[in-house]
């Protein structure tokens, strides 16, 4: 193992490699629950989009993120 080791992804439930990176989060058409989206909708104003790493096979999402990082971040 070295940092120069593929870049192999494979969900940590079922072992699968047929990931969907850089889903969009948002809200649900249905009932207002916060959703991974499945169209186009991607921009939101004054807030970042939160993106999603998903497993197409059992649905288990490997992570969440933000693509900027380093933004002056409201926090509790
Ligand atoms: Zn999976």
């Amino acid at each position: 193992m070295n940092a120069e080791t593929p870049k192999t992804r494979h969900c940590h439930e079922c072992g699968n490699e047929n990931i969907v990176e850089g889903v969009v989060v948002t809200q649900s058409n249905y009932r207002g629950d916060v959703a991974l989206a499945f169209t186009s909708m991607r921009i939101f104003t004054g807030s970042a989009a939160l993106s999603a790493d998903v497993c197409r096979k059992c649905g288990t999402v490997l992570r969440f993120y933000v693509d900027e990082p380093d933004l002056p971040w409201i926090t509790r």
